[in-house]
Formats: C-alpha cells, sequence, structure tokens
C-alpha cells in the first residue's frame, strides 16, 4: 500500500526556505551550496556550536528559546539561544583556564540534564573534542570508552561519579579533571557549577576549521566491539541541511528527539541539526512511558518528532488507551531511526496518529541521514526511503581481488554510499585499519545489505552479519520478522539462523508477546503456520521460541548475536562484551 502524503504548510511570517535542492532527486546539488548557507568564521573557519547558537544571537534572534528542559520531577526550565550562547562561552572559558584545548577529549556522563548541552556546545566552542557516554552504562563500558577516548575531563553526577568512575580512577591516567554537576570542590574534584559562575560569558570566536576534529560517538555495539567514530566541524553543514530536508525543521518548530545524546542520534539530531536549523528543542530527561509520552506531544505542542523503531513498538504495545484523549493536532512531522520500522508500525501509526512513521537510515559512520521517506514523496511501507540530495548511494558486492560491482535494481548487496559528504567520520579512534577496511575505491561500505528498487527506494534486509543461508537461499531478518510482527499477539521478534545437518542453517524466531497473550504450544504452532503463509516454507521460520524481553543494547536495539549465543550454546567468553554493556542502571 502507498500513499501520498502532502506536506502541510509553513506558518506564515517564518523565513523563506532556501534555495537548496529539496525534491530528493539532487538536482542541481552541491555540497559547496549547502556549506554557503552556513555563518562560518573568519578566514574559512568553521565551529558546529557556534553555526547552533551564536548565529542566531548575530542575527537577532537571541531570545527565541532554544531548549526547553522537563525534568524528572516536573520542572521546567527554559534556555534561550542567547543563554545557551553565554553559558557555553563560560564552559569554553573553563576548559581553556583548566589547560584543555584543541583535539582534546571531553567526555560527559550525565542524564539529559542542561548541562549535558552547555558542556557539548561549550567544548566545541572550545575546539575539544566532544564526547558522550550513556548514562546508564556500568563501570567496565564506562572505564573501555575512558581509556580508548583518553579523555582528559569528565563531567558527570555524585551519584554516577561514585557508582562508576570512583573505583577506577587510577585507571585513567589521562583523566585530569573531574567536573561534577552537582556537587565537588574535594580533592581531585571541581564543581562545574562554581567554577561556571567564576568564568566570564564572552568570549572571542571560535578559530577551529572545518577539518577540525569536533565529535567522538561509539558504535551502538549491536555486532561486536563498539567502534569509536570521530566527526569534523564540517558534519554541521549535513546536519543542517538533512534537519530540514529529513526532518522538515523550520525555524520556530518545537521539535521533540527522543533519543539519548549517549548516541550519535542524540547529538546529531538531538543538539546540532535542530538548533542549526533555529528550533525549540524540548528535551525529557525521564524515561519511556507511553501516557508521558502522549502528554509530552500534547502539552509541549510538538511539531516534528523524532524516535525509534523500539520505542514505537512500545507504544503499540501500550494500546489504545494510552494514545486516547489526546489532541496531536500540531503534530506535522514524524520520523524513525535506529533500527528497521516494519511496515505494520507505519500502518498503525497513520491509524493511531493520523499520519506516517517516515523511517531514515544511516549511522555512527555516516554521522547524519543519508536516505530517507522525505517530506512530500510518497511513502513505501517498510521501505528506508531514498537518498538525500548530495547522497549517492548504490547496492555493491564486493569483488574477490578488490574494487566493487554496482548491482542491478531489485538485487541484494551491501549498501554503499559514494565518500565525500561532510559528516563522513574521519577515522575510528585508536583503529585505523578497520577504518580503512570501511572503504573499497570511492565507496564506503555500510556493513548493512539493502535492494534498491526501480524508483530508487531503498530496502533494508539486514546486517551483513544477521544474513542466513538456508537451502540455498539467502533470507535478511527484516523480512521474516515484519512479517511475524503483523500478528495481533506479537510484540517483538528476532530471527537468527541456526546450523541444521540438511539445510546448512534453519531460521527461528524469537518472539515476545503482547499483554494478554499466553505462550503455549498452540500460539507457537499458529504463529509458525501464520509465518508460512506469509513467507512460504522456504524462508518461514522453523523454530520458534517464546522470550519475556529480546535482549538489546542499552540504544534499544535487538541483539541477535546474543540470540545467536544463547542458541549455540557459546562459552561465556564469547559473551564478555555483552556482560560490560548490559551492567547496572
Ligand atoms: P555496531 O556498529 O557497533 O554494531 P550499530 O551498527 O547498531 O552498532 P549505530 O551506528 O548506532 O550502531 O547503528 C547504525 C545501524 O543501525 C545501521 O547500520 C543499521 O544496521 C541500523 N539501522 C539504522 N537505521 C535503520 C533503518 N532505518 N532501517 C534498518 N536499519 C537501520
Ligand atoms: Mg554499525
Amino acid at each position: 500500500m502507498t500513499w501520498t502524503l502532502l506536506p502541510k504548510t509553513p506558518e506564515s511570517g517564518q523565513p523563506a526556505r532556501s534555495s537548496v535542492d529539496h525534491s530528493g532527486t539532487g538536482v542541481g546539488f552541491s555540497w559547496d551550496a549547502a556549506r554557503a548557507e552556513l555563518a562560518g568564521l573568519p578566514d574559512g573557519g568553521l565551529n558546529i556550536a557556534f553555526e547552533a547558537v551564536d548565529r542566531w544571537v548575530a542575527a537577532g534572534w537571541g531570545e527565541r528559546t532554544a531548549l526547553r528542559w522537563l525534568g524528572k520531577n516536573g520542572e521546567r526550565r527554559e534556555f534561550s539561544y542567547a543563554d545557551l550562547a553565554r553559558l557555553s562561552n563560560r564552559f569554553a572559558n573553563l576548559l581553556e583556564r583548566l589547560g584543555v584545548g584543541r583535539g582534546d577529549r571531553v567526555c560527559i556522563l550525565t542524564g539529559r540534564i542542561p548541562e549535558l548541552y552547555i558542556t557539548a556546545l561549550g567544548a566545541l566552542k572550545a575546539g575539544a573534542v566532544f564526547c558522550p557516554l550513556f548514562s546508564a552504562f556500568g563501570p567496565e563500558p564506562v572505564r573501555v570508552r575512558l581509556v580508548k577516548s583518553q579523555a582528559r575531563v569528565l563531567i558527570t553526577t555524585t551519584l554516577l561519579y561514585e557508582r562508576k568512575v570512583r573505583m577506577q580512577r587510577n585507571q585513567l591516567p589521562d583523566l585530569r579533571h573531574i567536573l561534577l554537576t552537582d556537587g565537588g570542590d574535594e580533592t581531585g574534584i571541581l564543581s562545574f557549577q562554581t567554577l561556571l559562575a567564576a568564568e566570564a560569558e564572552d568570549r572571542d570566536p571560535p578559530t577551529t576549521r572545518p577539518d577540525d576534529r569536533a565529535l567522538l560517538h561509539f558504535t551502538s555495539g549491536t555486532t561486536g566491539t563498539p567502534k569509536g567514530a570521530i566527526h569534523v566541524h564540517d558534519a554541521v553543514a549535513a546536519h543542517r541541511l538533512t534537519g530540514r530536508l529529513a526532518l522538515d525543521l523550520r525555524p520556530g518548530d518545537v521539535y521533540w528527539c527522543t533519543a539519548d545524546p549517549g548516541w550519535v542520534t542524540g547529538v546529531s539530531y538531538g543538539i546540532v541539526a535542530p538548533l542549526a536549523n533555529g528550533v525549540t528543542l524540548v528535551v525529557d530527561e525521564s524515561e519511556f512511558d507511553a501516557r508521558r509520552w502522549y502528554s509530552i506531544l500534547e502539552q509541549e505542542k510538538v511539531n516534528v518528532w523524532y524516535t525509534a523503531p523500539t520505542a514505537i513498538r512500545m507504544l503499540m504495545k501500550a494500546g489504545t488507551a494510552a494514545r486516547q484523549g489526546h489532541n496531536l493536532d500540531a503534530l506535522r512531522f514524524m520520523a524513525s531511526i535506529g533500527e528497521p520500522l516494519n511496515p505494520e508500525a507505519v500502518l498503525w501509526s497513520q491509524d493511531m496518529l493520523g499520519q506516517p512513521f517516515h523511517d531514515t537510515w544511516w549511522q555512527t559512520e555516516t554521522g547524519a541521514i543519508m536516505i530517507a521517506n522525505l517530506p512530500g514523496l510518497t511513502i513505501r511501507p517498510g521501505s528506508m526511503g531514498r537518498p538525500l540530495p548530495g547522497i549517492e548511494a548504490a547496492i555493491v558486492r564486493r569483488r574477490h581481488g578488490g574494487g566493487v560491482d554496482l548491482l542491478e535494481p531489485g538485487l541484494e548487496g551491501e549498501l554503499a554510499l559514494r565518500v565525500g559528504w561532510p559528516s563522513q567520520f574521519r577515522d575510528y579512534l585508536g583503529d585505523a585499519d578497520r577504518y580503512r577496511q570501511c572503504f573499497v575505491g570511492d565507496w564506503y561500505l555500510s556493513g548493512d545489505l539493502a535492494r534498491c528498487d526501480a524508483d530508487g527506494y531503498f530496502w533494508f534486509v539486514g546486517r551483513a552479519d544477521d544474513v542466513i543461508k538456508t537451502a540455498g537461499h539467502l533470507i535478511g531478518p527484516f523480512e521474516v520478522e515484519s512479517a511475524l510482527l503483523e500478528h495481533p499477539a506479537v510484540a517483538e521478534v528476532g530471527m537468527i539462523g541456526k546450523p541444521d545437518e540438511f539445510a546448512g542453517q534453519i531460521v527461528k524466531a524469537f518472539v515476545a508477546l503482547k499483554p494478554g497473550h499466553e505462550p503455549g504450544d498452540a500460539l507457537r504452532k499458529e504463529l509458525l503456520g501464520f509465518a508460512r503463509t506469509r513467507l512460504g516454507p522456504a524462508v518461514a521460520p522453523r523454530e520458534l521460541e517464546f522470550m519475556a524481553d529480546l535482549p538489546k543494547t542499552r540504544s534499544g536495539k535487538i541483539m541477535r548475536r546474543l540470540l545467536r549465543a544463547r542458541e549455540l550454546g557459546l562459552p561465556l567468553g564469547d559473551l564478555s562484551t555483552l556482560e560490560g554493556e548490559a551492567a547496572e542502571d
């Protein structure tokens, strides 16, 4: 089923849209034109934080609300663009006073609190590299990332410091300063608030260059040990443009990105892209709660909402009761990122929310959205959409002797991107070999399998590591999982290949049920039959196991490698990275 979405017209009085191509075809597009829309700095300099906040202040928009923070105890704080400019100046001045400078890594380990946003912007202004760490990580993943990033400064809270850092501080020789947002001032531990208050709120414009390192993001660790991807200030050209083209951000919009800034989405689209597009950013400190989320959408009059399939599935699981009574008229555009968005979820959103979620595809390594169901284009539920202007995507197969072959429409292969977009990662920190292996000639190879149809829409098949071969067929998890998700009892599905003497591998599905459904033989048989009628016997799962919940990364992605390990009874050694990731809250 397809339908055409007509974009709502912009509110009157808003600045005109840019002249950059918006058709999704890329005709007449150039990244230099996108860069020319940035404010820039003298002598060809560029700085992400300057583009995000100071440019609006310089343009006379300083009093507009940049950040609306909703605390978990009901507090509410608003920061204007001018407030963020001043506070981030103070923090940049503070870093300089501490001797932290260009290229030094500044890590943060906090929940979604205002200090996180001040730290990000201030570190970028000081020319340091901002590296967020997800606050729910246990001590081991925190240590691994602090060591790998060679962090010079860590900003955290008293609670997180006591639980996750203090006991291992002597294993962190590069870490010179620890600043607590709610304490400090004892030996070796500084107070963020006291030091910030002592700094001047003025500061000369940053002196960073487009190719200076700016951001360090660790990948989610879905397929193995997380990699540290480095991005440069030039990335802001892509953040700003893709925010406008793929998320339809318009100055003055109220925008909510539910991703935590501990992940790349929470920075690229939870800080940089929205601010660089002059919107009001809603930040909710609390964790997921279906009723609360509907209330936020209603009460904050959210215009644009960017969330993840795992959250959408939880909303679906919560049912109609949570949705009822909430007026969502302000919502103009909704998009999804992080995992495949199954067609059922698109249809559900059309039904329950009155409009579809627009799937977008990108990775930590790409820094910004590469493929999307752009506003105004026809959505094909189950498709990730089409490449954005300036992005050349292709389906390729690696040749044995080197090089790649581009595949015809309809064929499955690895999703590749022609190098040269501004937010492309520039290194895997400490792993230059692995970085080089991602490139073949002019192409960056994503590690995801997909196919492209004759109209240029891309369809996700699975991660290269998750695809299975059974009796000569190649099967991608997405297709199988999507089919089972159509059954009313099914909340979540993860599919793996299980070794089989005759077929090589057979498909095994792990299923979590919606409330009100009980696991049992009858339901197992029903689900296997349901999948068989939809997928045919060659592709349908042969085995099905019920689980209360599927194992997920901290960013909410289903970890098929853990399901595989469990099935195969792998020794714990192979699971050690997972043990670390999954530690306490
Ligand atoms: P790691 O690289 O450490 O295994 P990860 O790949 O999950 O972790 P991220 O960079 O956060 O880390 O996630 C990007 C990946 O998420 C993509 O390569 C893809 O596999 C998946 N993904 C993101 N968006 C989509 C989407 N719209 N459809 C399907 N898959 C998606
Ligand atoms: Mg990855």
